[in-house]
């Protein structure tokens, strides 16, 4: 069929690859020989696999009986694809292929690909290192590029005698080629495993001391100079992988566990088998001088990625539409894990963010199903999303707070011994569960899985009864699929006369109604937030929720009514003053989550409204956080937790930015003086607040000194924060200059594009931004990862005026962006909806 000729023949399969790579450093190439055990399993005179970017120099097959056929090779360039051909048929049963052949390496970050760093003299250093997922090894060696053809790897790599190469397995020896300045370094043979799970990386790297795992020794490398910064990953790196293995019951299934820190990376991390890939501020941190939001981020990321060793890496989706299988259960176990670890930051309460960020992507039109069929490779790459991530880890916590905790792992363990060194498909996690718990999951989950969207959940009193009835929610409503329904889980909290209930409740039709004993006072129908729904309060239920919010809900559950509450608004069920009504009754709030959804919507809100509303907004959000932030005061108080240290910060920002309280930005300019002078005078938590207020209010002395520290940063985190703090100067010679950087090969690419979405988010530069992004789009094209170019164009979101709407939609006709077309619909949806706020609260907020 020809819509499949990207799609690989099953007439033969790879068991076991013997490679051997030869990069060179100077010239971005290399050579590489392989050998690959096939197993032919109907008699072929040609054999098919993947290859891109690949030259073929020579193709051999040695078979049983010991002749040896030589192959004549056919690239197809189009499909990524080798076509081997022999002058007779290759019999049924085992035999060898043997492949030399070189490439490049290149520098879009995916593939075998070229990074450099400058060393302590300023010297410009280069290595090279691997990024696969999820169709890239063909890159490096020709191989049979899908998830299910898992084969044993074992890989040997000869490079100059004075750099460190690390691969997936335990390094086996490592002999000098005399005379040549090289070594041949071998390393052991890989568990059965998929092809984008493969990596080697060569350079100058240095390690701190292993700790040790059960078996396996845990490092965590870095380039040199950088060492210092790796402790805090180590201590989550084994505190995590001890986690997973209890958690599954299966010990660590590779021999060694490398953390490597890459200078260049396009996405966060990458969960190689044995040798983890991150961007450096994603595992390298100062645990002492960063904030603890960017310690949150690193024990995330490592957390995830270790989660994937089981998860992925010994169990894998058969094919790339079982992604989120992945994806959203390693993003899950992240929580538990950093919940297990650090208790204190409450890490399943702050997911209710990245909850929120998911319902605010499927509440669109353009939206999709978690799983959807995937042809070819590009649609896999348009799936490294928050729907997959985000959207797939919240309906497990949902399922999970539903079947009970214990039964909920017990079907995980069932799941993954039952297909470990193998593939599986949802189905197959559906069966674990439903034969370890008895539970009807898969009628449950299908319904979250399979169809795109999530309801509103409608609740009325009536007597000792609640009404309850679910309708799709969507931002733009019109009309279409109003039938859709969802099993979904009610964790009912109610207030009657007679005293408080608790009740978990399977919503299956569109209306149901509960029996209470006595006549509700309150109810809350997402009980500690963990459903994937929105709640939609009558009249008397809303009013009595209102009147003692504190005490009534949880922190989690007043993070929802006030999410819900600004959804409702954008989706223009709610008015305007109705939402600020709602958030000026937060003045006894504490909670960090609740003030960061209110923080995110006046942003929201102020790029929306015109230049007078604003100042009407500022005035009401100034009246609002004042008080909050006397009451935290500037300085910490003994014993306060890190979670109140970055509320006071994030606070701070919004007050000295959205709401320009000039007092606070004369006191943030002040303290921002004083932390130069004397840095550990000031709270680590308060410097970001400092920087944004400082760039937010700055001119070009400010500006100077900004990029100077971005240039000569200490830490990953220190440099990201100065770089992104770049886009937030409002002085348009000073925005010139910061578009500047996005493409005059100063700011690396893996950087870049989010630099960019910054700038079109800053009100103040984005028509500029976008001028500019239009001139330079194809440069930009060429210069960033392919992932990346998507998330760059999410700062469209920000041109909200009719003129500037009008002109991206037919920027994105003639420039349709490869590789994320579902997300470009989103975000010009997101963009409609701004529009259409614009529209209608014209003439409200006026002072
Ligand atoms: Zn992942």
């Amino acid at each position: 069929m020809p819509e499949k000729s990207h799609r690989l023949p099953t007439t033969v399969t790879p068991e076991r690859y013997e490679i051997r790579l030869t990069p060179d450093l100077t010239t971005w190439t290399f050579s590489g020989e392989e050998k690959v055990s096939i197993q032919v399993h109907e008699a072929v005179r040609e054999i098919v696999l993947n290859a891109a970017e690949l030259e073929f120099h020579s193709v051999s097959l040695k078979l049983q009986n010991g002749t040896v056929l030589q192959g004549r090779s056919q690239l197809d360039s189009e499909n990524e694809q080798a076509k081997l051909s022999f002058a007779e048929a290759v019999p049924v049963g085992r035999c060898e292929l043997q492949i030399s052949f070189s490439g490049i390496l290149n520098d879009k970050l995916h593939g075998f690909y070229r990074s450099t760093y400058k060393d302590s003299n300023g010297r410009e250093k280069p290595l090279a290192s691997t990024q696969f997922e999820s169709t890239d090894a063909r890159r490096a060696f020709p191989c049979w590029d899908e998830p299910a053809c898992k084969a044993v790897f074992q890989v040997t790599l000869i490079v100059d005698e004075k750099l460190t190469a690390i691969c997936n397995t335990r390094l086996l020896r490592e002999t000098l080629l005399p005379g040549t300045g090289k070594k041949e370094v071998v390393f052991a043979d890989s568990i059965k495993m998929s092809t984008y799970l493969v990596a080697f990386i060569v350079g100058e790297f240095d390690a701190m001391e292993p700790v040790m795992v059960g078996h396996a020794p845990l490092r965590v490398w870095a380039v040199p100079g950088k060492k210092h910064l790796a402790s805090f990953a180590l201590d989550i790196g084994k505190s995590s992988l001890e986690y997973f293995s209890r958690y599954y019951g299966i010990p660590y299934p590779g021999d060694k566990l490398d953390l490597i820190a890459i200078p260049d990376f396009a996405s966060g991390a990458m969960e190689n088998l044995g040798a983890i890939t991150f961007r450096e501020t994603a595992l390298l941190v100062d645990a002492k001088k960063a904030t603890r939001a960017e310690l949150e981020r690193v024990a995330d990321v490592v957390s995830h990625e270790n989660a994937h060793m089981w998860f992925g890496d010994l169990v894998t989706m058969k094919w790339w539409n079982g992604l989120w299988l992945n994806e959203a259960f390693a993003t899950f176990m992240e929580m538990l894990a950093v919940d297990a670890w650090k208790p204190e930051w409450r890490r399943w309460d702050s997911f209710t963010v990245s909850r929120a960020a998911a319902m605010q992507v499927d509440g669109l039109k353009s939206t999709r199903p978690i799983e959807f069929p995937v042809e070819r490779p590009e649609e896999a790459a348009g799936m490294f999303d928050v729907l997959t991530y985000e959207k797939g880890a919240s309906v497990l916590r949902m399922l999970e707070q539903y079947l009970g905790a214990e039964a909920f792992r017990d079907g995980i363990r069932l799941y993954l011994r039952r297909h470990q060194y193998g593939n599986a498909e949802t189905t197959d996690l559906w069966d674990a569960l439903e034969d370890s718990t008895k539970q009807p999951v898969r009628a449950l989950m299908d319904s979250w899985i399979f169809q795109a969207g999530y309801p509103m959940i409608n609740v009325k009193k009536d007597g000792p009864a609640l009404c309850l009835s679910q309708q799709i929610f969507r931002y733009l409503a019109d009309g279409s699929d109003q039938d859709r329904k969802w099993h979904a889980p009610i964790f009912l909290r109610a207030s009657t006369k007679s005293g408080e209930v608790t009740r978990t409740i399977l919503l299956t039709e569109k209306e149901q109604r509960v029996e209470l004993a006595d006549e509700v006072e309150w109810a809350v129908v997402n009980a500690g937030g963990h459903g994937f729904y929105r709640v939609r309060y009558g009249g008397d239920l809303i009013d009595a929720l209102k009147r003692d919010l504190q005490n009534s809900l949880s922190a989690v559950e007043r993070f929802s009514l006030v999410n819900d509450s600004w959804a409702a608004t954008l989706a223009g069920l709610t008015s305007l003053i109705d939402y600020v009504g709602l958030i000026k009754l937060l003045r006894e709030e504490d909670d960090l989550n609740v003030w960061t959804t209110v923080i995110g919507s006046s942003h929201q809100m102020h790029r929306i409204l015109d230049d007078e509303q604003c100042r009407s907004l500022e005035k009401q959000l100034r009246a609002l956080f004042s008080p909050v932030i006397e009451r935290l005061s500037w300085t910490p108080r003994k014993g306060e937790s890190e979670l109140e240290s970055q509320l006071r910060g994030d606070l701070i920002a919004a007050l000295g930015t959205v709401a320009e309280d000039k007092a606070c930005q004369e006191r943030a300019r002040e303290l921002y003086a004083q932390y130069e002078k004397a840095p550990d005078s000031v709270d680590r938590n308060l410097v970001p607040a400092l920087v944004s207020i400082v760039a937010h209010t700055g001119g070009s002395t400010e500006y100077e000194k900004f990029y100077g520290k971005f240039k000569t940063a200490q830490t990953p985190q220190e440099e990201t924060r100065y770089l992104f703090a770049l886009a937030n100067f409002r002085v348009p010679d000073l925005i010139d200059r910061t578009l500047d950087l996005t493409i005059n090969g100063e700011v690396r690419t893996q950087n870049s594009p989010y630099l960019m979405r910054g700038i079109l988010l800053n009100k103040r530069a984005r028509e500029r931004a976008w001028s500019f992004m239009k001139t330079h789009w194809d440069e930009m094209l060429r210069q960033y990862p392919d992932n990346s170019i998507p998330r760059m164009c999410e700062g469209i979101i920000g041109l909200v005026t009719a003129e500037l709407e009008k002109d991206v939609r037919e920027f994105f006709t003639r420039h349709p962006v490869k590789q994320g077309a579902k997300q470009m619909e989103q975000h010009l949806e997101r963009l409609r909806v701004a529009v259409i706020c614009k529209d209608r609260w014209q003439g409200l907020l006026r002072s």
